[in-house]
């Protein structure tokens, strides 16, 4: 009887060494210690022992029921350690402080085609300026030659803050402040003021497919001796080339705004239609795009610059208009609209 514990111990020894899993781990856990294991059965022919003998013998096999449970269990935690560094040794390099990958965003349209017109602009050495969409009356009306009951206010309802500031309708209303910081260089040291300053405008008016009340343009202001309309058709004629990269026909009609003398409306061939009429042209193939003209005498004075001796041209471009005309975009309230799904056609990747 005794001997059958020293030869189930060592039957245990060998197969617990051979074991390479936590699979045949178990097997051997209830091939000696389960209900019908053999520890299990060598309790049952300790009837044929004496009292004495039946003592020794439960206690051993007491023993050997906790030793094997032990080495079970440490053997466990060896095979487990052991598959944890298999796993981390054959896991791919992987970089845990990089940063995680996100889906990236893409640029508006409209950002799109202002950088391309920053960027042609910047190249015909015009600065390119920043102003804020809060603006003073002074800044948006009276020193651009519309003074308060000017009937030409009527075109440019705008939203009015209690303190009386306006959100800008125009991004002329920047104008008078670029003079006055440029104006000590025009006259000092006779560089002329070449300058391009985008920005977000607008306009208390009902909106349709060619009509927001929020919208993006490029002012552009040129000062210096002798400018005059050619230099005019020339900066804009070079800046849609490059934009629209071919190009693109274009036609001056007279037009009225207070800041400028003579002032003109200039159209673009509309490239959704390609001139055959549609809604976004309202049926005329053109689209109103720029208007422009030589700055208005008063509006040199009010900048501190003497109209006598100096002259220059301006331009308020259409960017949404112009992103309109390059991505084919049939409606202008989609560019306001933050609907991803129908933006990201237009745009690319940042
Ligand atoms: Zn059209």
């Amino acid at each position: 009887m005794f001997e059958k514990i020293d030869g189930l111990r060592a039957d245990f020894e060998q197969k617990l060494k051979a074991a390479s899993d936590a699979r045949e781990l178990e097997n051997i856990r209830i091939e000696f210690l389960g209900k019908k294991g053999s520890v299990t059965d060598l309790l049952k022919g300790m009837k044929d022992l004496s009292v004495e003998e039946k003592k020794s013998f439960g206690q051993q096999v007491n023993d050997l029921k906790n030793e094997i449970g032990d080495a079970i269990a440490e053997k466990s935690a060896c095979l487990a350690k052991a598959q944890l560094e298999r796993e981390i040794n054959s896991a791919p390099d992987i970089d845990l402080t990089a940063p995680a990958v996100l889906d990236r965003g893409s640029y508006h349209p409209i950002t799109l085609v202002q950088r391309e017109c920053e960027q042609v602009f910047r190249s015909m050495g015009f600065a390119v300026e920043d102003y804020s969409e809060i603006v003073t009356d002074y800044e948006c009306f009276e020193a651009l030659n519309i003074p308060k009951h000017h009937p030409a206010r009527d075109m440019q309802d705008t939203y009015y803050l209690t303190n009386g500031q306006l959100l800008k309708s125009h991004t002329s209303a920047a104008q008078n402040a670029i003079y006055k910081k440029y104006r000590q260089a025009l006259i000092e040291e006779g560089k002329p003021i070449k300058a391009v300053f985008p920005g977000r405008c607008f306009r208390n008016e009902a909106t349709d497919a060619c009509h927001e009340n929020t919208f993006f343009q490029m002012e552009g202001v040129m000062v210096d001796k002798n400018i005059n309309i050619s230099n005019l058709i020339f900066f804009m004629k070079t800046m849609l080339s490059g934009v629209f990269k071919r190009d693109v026909k274009v036609r001056l009609r007279p037009g009225f705004f207070p800041f400028v003398e003579p002032g003109f409306e200039l159209d673009i061939s509309c490239l959704i239609c390609g001139g055959d009429g549609c809604p976004s042209c309202k049926h005329s193939g053109w689209l109103e795009l720029c208007p422009c003209g030589m700055i208005h005498p008063e509006v040199l004075k009010a900048g501190g610059i003497d109209p006598e001796e100096y002259t220059g041209f301006a331009f308020g471009l259409g960017l949404t208009r112009l992103a309109m005309m390059k991505y084919g975009i049939k409606d202008i309230r989609d560019l306001n609209s933050g609907n991803l799904k129908s933006l990201s056609q237009f745009t690319q990747d940042c």
